[in-house]
């Protein structure tokens, strides 16, 4: 159904400061975001338009949905998720019918923040193929492009997107007065990781022999999802030694599981 295509949270609870390892790109949401939408004077005085649509871009569980989220809670927005492959329907004007719906409780929920994950999914370079489906999808995008064409940017909905597929976008939805803020996401550095670290075992008992900056070290290529999981994993190892302290041998044990399960998942030559 519609509303189940659509996730709704009113008071979303993330916070800046759960968002490690990327503090330039929270600036500059908050500049494209949060300013807007709390001091829009400011955009009057001085006479120029806010972005109208803010584009996350880069590999999965760096924290693209994060940002949103937490610029929402923080400006005290609405948070409304769609995801674009949701909008990928089976009939006829489903899919703009969605997009319209979205632009719509936005409107009523203001100040709200609409967030596209997987826009790549209705936004992609035209095929070659010239199937229905694939005219259906354009017929999608072409909606999406006309509420952001006709959407007031100094109102009180402000727009973002995130894709982990940068390259198979099509360049009509990165015009002017479309998706004209593009932020990239990274995975993180050393420090990064470090910070990403300290966030996720904020809460868990950690005992004294864990080096945070060493085993940052160890997780090369590990994006903050990564991290995530590696943490529970090893909090997990922990309870079941029976032990109320983390260790830093539950986090080698839990790098080892995860780094097994990986080499068990990955297809030879992919
Ligand atoms: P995808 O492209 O797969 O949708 P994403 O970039 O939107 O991924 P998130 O959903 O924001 O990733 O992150 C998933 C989870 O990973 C978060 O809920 C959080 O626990 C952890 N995480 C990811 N990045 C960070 C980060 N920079 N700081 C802290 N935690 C992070």
């Amino acid at each position: 159904s519609r509303a189940q295509a659509m996730e709704i949270d009113a008071s979303p609870t993330v916070s800046y400061g759960d968002i490690g390892g990327i503090d330039d790109q929270v600036r500059e949401v908050r500049e494209a975001v949060e300013e807007p939408l709390t001091n829009p004077e400011l955009f009057e005085t001085v006479g120029v338009d806010p972005p109208s649509g803010v584009l996350l871009y880069g590999p999965p569980g760096t924290g693209k949905t994060m940002l949103a989220k937490a610029v929402a809670n923080e400006t005290d927005a609405t948070f409304i998720k769609m995801a674009g492959s949701e909008l990928v329907r089976k009939f006829i004007g489903e899919g703009s019918r969605l997009v319209r719906d979205l632009f719509e409780l936005a409107a009523e929920r203001e100040p709200a923040v609409i967030f596209i994950d997987e826009i790549d999914a209705v936004a992609s370079k035209r095929t070659d193929s010239k199937t229905s489906g694939d005219a259906e999808v354009q017929r999608t995008m072409m909606q999406l492009l006309s509420e952001m064409d006709g959407f007031d940017d100094r109102g009180e909905v402000r727009i973002m997107a995130a894709t982990n597929r940068f390259d198979m976008l099509d360049e009509a939805i990165l015009r002017p007065g479309r998706f004209d803020r593009l932020i990239k996401v990274p995975k993180p550095s050393i420090e990064g990781r470090e910070r990403i670290l300290e966030i996720h075992t904020r809460d868990m008992n950690v005992s004294d022999d864990v080096d945070f900056a060493d085993l940052a070290a160890e997780l090369e290529e590990y994006s903050g999802a990564d991290i995530a999981a590696l943490a529970t994993e090893a909090g997990m190892f922990a309870i079941r030694d029976g032990r109320a302290e983390v260790r830093r041998r539950d986090f080698d044990d839990a790098y080892e599981k995860i780094e097994d399960a990986e080499e068990q998942t990955t297809i030879p030559g992919h």
